[in-house]
């Protein structure tokens, strides 16, 4: 994706925005005001991609380690947050006008509606050019259709107010278009918090991970202190002790382990602190402190006692 055809859908998304609101409120709609929330969510979304790449050549320095690549989780947990509030809003809203009805202007927000119908479709056509094999086709499909649902709840408001005079559908279509919104506001706070939160990433195991590193570097007789943690969603990073038996062992088995976490796991930054024999250096401190987390960093997984360390972790879930 180059840069400039994210700005240009930022540039349509951000002007057809503050139209739906200044339409929204010229006309008294609310579900205007709810797909303008939403296309708020777009334009954020699409100003963190403009932005990650400007961040990516903001080199790090001694002490911002990772630069400012993490900025981008911490600015899309803070947006989640922030729409979460405005979803509120506009539920609060949506529920007193339900009550007492406000009189909305139907051609005046039909016509602000399908601007902004024609404004998503046009930010697709921007984002998603035909030549281009789309390998989740059907992810883009969703999101585009959850894109135009806003605007489309707005145009069947407007009709049927036109036709029939019953103001409640506008409330009504606003808490449906919110409560959309707000499944992936909530989605996007829970996922990045747990990236804040120096979080695994999902789709790796921890114990099936120390065996492939046992069974790949027969040298390393047990792992322990395991951790893995996300600095951005595609870069996981890795602590950990491996014991071996001499030091003569140690820049083979660290050479094995590196190999075998960037092939199988990407991992590409890891830290292994490799101790001779079975005493770990860092047993007085971890008393002290108890730092160990249940899950994966109290076990140790020596070779041939996998299958006891998935068992561990089985009971501890
Ligand atoms: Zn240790």
């Amino acid at each position: 994706m180059t840069t400039n055809r994210l700005l240009w859908a930022l540039a349509v998304i951000s002007v057809f925005m503050v139209v739906e609101v200044v339409g929204g409120v010229l006309s008294g709609s609310l579900a205007l005001l709810a797909d303008a929330t939403h296309m708020l969510t777009d334009a954020l979304a699409l100003a963190l991609a403009v932005s990650a790449q400007f961040f990516a050549v903001r080199p790090p320095d001694s002490r911002l380690h990772y630069g400012y690549r993490r900025a981008q989780v911490l600015a899309a947990f803070v947006n989640g947050i922030f729409l979460a509030f405005l979803l509120f809003w506009i539920v609060s809203e949506a529920v007193q006008r339900f009550v007492n009805p406000v009189e909305v202007n139907a051609p005046l927000m039909f016509g602000v509606a399908v601007a902004g119908l024609v404004a998503n479709i046009v930010a697709f056509f921007i984002l998603h050019r035909r030549d281009e094999r789309d390998l989740n086709m059907r992810g883009a499909m969703l999101h585009v259709i959850g894109d135009l649902l806003g605007s489309v709840a707005a145009i069947v408001a407007a009709i049927v107010i036109s036709m029939t005079g019953w103001l409640q559908i506008d409330p009504i279509l606003s808490i449906l278009v919110a409560v959309l919104i707000g499944v992936s506001a909530i989605r996007l706070v829970r996922e990045t918090g747990f990236i804040l939160l120096e979080g695994a990433p999902q789709s790796i195991n921890v114990v099936e991970l120390a065996a492939g590193i046992i069974d790949a570097s027969p040298l390393i007789k047990e792992v322990h202190d395991i951790r893995i943690s996300q600095i951005t969603p595609d870069q996981p990073r890795l602590t950990m002790h491996a014991c071996v038996d001499s030091a003569a062992d140690a820049a083979p088995a660290l050479e094995a382990a590196k190999a075998f976490l960037g092939k199988k796991y990407k991992i590409r930054n890891s830290t292994i602190q490799v101790e001779v024999g079975e005493d770990c250096p860092d047993r007085a401190f971890k008393d002290e402190e108890q730092l160990a987390p249940a899950a994966n960093a109290n076990q140790s997984i020596a070779s041939g006692s996998a299958a006891g360390g998935a068992a561990v972790l089985a009971a501890s879930d």
